[in-house]
């Protein structure tokens, strides 16, 4: 998802966890440049956020209305040290994971089975599967489908060896993933910044990162199985987010006879209409395919209005990026579900794929089992070691802390602890870099990475079409901070200096 909020907590205190740690913090800057004086910190700041600017690396203004007037998005000074076997691991796990998610947005029974005990007690996915069910029982129009999706990852030092690192799911997104424009720009800047402090590296440490070529990709594939070259393709976006122009911009490169078009969902409330055969139409030009980078949140709904337009388009012959099925299939729950015991082989076969997956599952717990006294006791008392989800996107709705022990001792009894679940709390590998954040002063400071891996994919219910990984995104915030937002929260966008 794009945006985040953050919140500031204490760290936890694990002592001996924390004297290990300590040794091992590494800097780009102090480990294989020399620290900056205050006169060459300013300049570099100067030179590298002008830098990023010119490759792309902006968003709008917070304070402004107008659209077109752009700031450079938050970035680190410096790339971030990262072993390049995790890197190399979470890019291969991608294919697996985006045909798991696949096959389960496709098995209605376990679907179900996944969802039923917190319907009743949130009103939003309630409102989302009722349309999913609605689209199931009447049969798609389209049997072909794409996904672009987002493997999020922290990095954990192993048990076995602290200097080791292993990557550790936080979540699978399956639904408007953004940041793949600044992604693509900061290796650029990297190289850049590194330069202008002398700090050798070999161009393998700062790999390219096309993640825009394989989603653009993705989008022209599908429009051409649509099938006719008239149609176009339709962005649902909210008014100035620039992040998806880089998509358009993708697209027009590889072939500039497709037409992309942008609609806001009030829009497209008023000016959607269907055709004979139930073709989507817009301002009266058909739609071969329609893109969200909206439609996440509750208050993307204000009315049944939207509700019924998200229906109509699902009902539609355009191929969805993605359905409401693999929508939904991305939920938090159906992550918590799958990392029960046995419940990956229903999916899987090969023994060795479930053994990767499952080893960047960390403890993930339903809160509505027989047996979840034992797990919400333990959460109060150490909060912590916990991270309490619901079944939200877009950040800023997760409970850490004390707001954690708080809420789990109100809904401890009550049906609503269905619609959460709880997840260990992945303590992730710190390292050093400088934040070039407003509100963030740039001392070189304690850090922790997140690693998103970008995929696309596109299938008939019974048969895969393209799957494939497509590049990254590397977001960096300061290690108190407890999400790792990037439009509203502290994190900045970051690249791997690969080890
Ligand atoms: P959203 O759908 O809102 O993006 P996420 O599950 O990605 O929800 O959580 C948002 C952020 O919270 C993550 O980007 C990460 O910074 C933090 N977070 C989530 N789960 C964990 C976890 N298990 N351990 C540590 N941090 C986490
Ligand atoms: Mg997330």
């Amino acid at each position: 998802m794009l945006l985040w909020i953050n919140t500031i907590v204490r760290r936890p205190k694990l002592a001996t966890k924390l004297n290990v740690e300590m040794s091992r913090v590494k800097s780009v800057e102090e480990d294989y440049g020399k620290p900056l004086t205050p006169e060459r910190l300013e300049e570099m700041i100067q030179r590298v956020t002008g830098w990023a600017l010119l490759n792309g690396a902006q968003r709008k203004i917070t304070a402004t209305e107008a659209c077109e007037r752009v700031e450079h998005v938050a970035i680190t000074l410096f790339p971030s040290i990262l072993p390049a076997d995790v890197l190399r691991k979470a890019k291969s796990l991608q294919t697996s994971f985006q045909t798991l998610i696949y096959k389960v947005a496709n098995d209605h029974e376990f679907m179900k089975e996944c969802f039923s005990g917190l319907l009743s007690v949130d009103a939003f996915t309630k409102q989302l599967w009722d349309i999913y069910e609605t689209v199931t029982n009447e049969g798609p129009a389209q049997e072909i489908s794409l996904t672009i999706t987002r493997n999020d990852f922290m990095m954990e030092p192993a048990e076995e060896d602290s200097a080791k690192e292993n990557c550790k799911q936080v979540e699978f997104n399956t639904f408007a993933v953004g940041g793949c424009g600044m992604a693509n720009s900061m290796v650029d800047v990297h190289r850049y910044s590194l330069s202008l402090e002398d700090i050798p590296f070999e161009e393998k440490q700062l790999p390219e990162n096309n993640s825009i070529d394989g989603m653009a990709r993705g989008l022209v594939k599908a429009w051409q199985l649509y099938k006719n070259k008239r149609a176009v393709i339709l962005f649902v976006v909210e008014p100035c987010t620039p992040d998806h122009r880089w998509l358009e911009r993708g697209v027009y490169r590889l072939d500039r006879s497709i037409k992309v078009i942008y609609r806001t969902f009030p829009q497209l409330i008023i000016q959607m209409s269907f055709g004979e055969n139930r073709e989507l139409i817009v301002d009266g030009v058909e739609v071969a395919v329609v893109y969200y980078r909206y439609g996440y949140a509750p208050k993307h709904y204000p009315t049944d209005a939207e509700f019924k337009l998200r229906l109509d388009i699902e009902r539609s012959r355009a191929i969805k990026c993605p359905t409401l099925a693999v929508h939904l299939a991305g939920c938090k729950k159906i992550q918590q579900v799958l990392a029960e015991p046995g419940v990956l082989e229903r999916f899987i076969d090969d023994t060795d794929v479930i053994k990767d997956i499952r080893s960047t599952f960390v403890g993930l717990y339903r809160l509505d089992a027989k047996d979840s006294s034992k797990i919400i006791t333990q959460a109060i008392q150490t909060p912590e070691r916990f991270v309490l989800k619901p079944q939200r996107e877009g950040g800023g709705n997760n409970l850490f802390g004390d707001d954690l022990r708080n809420y789990l001792e109100k809904i401890k009894e009550s049906p609503e602890r269905s619609a959460w679940i709880l997840m260990d709390r992945i303590q992730a590998t710190r390292h050093r870099n400088r934040l070039i954040k407003a509100g963030l002063g740039p001392e070189c400071r304690n850090v922790v990475s997140e690693l998103g891996i970008f995929g696309v994919y596109i299938s008939t219910p019974t048969s895969e079409l393209e799957n494939f990984e497509s590049g990254y995104l590397i977001r960096t915030k300061p290690e108190e901070a407890n999400e790792a937002g990037l439009c509203e929260g502290l994190a900045c966008v970051d690249s791997p200096f690969l080890i």
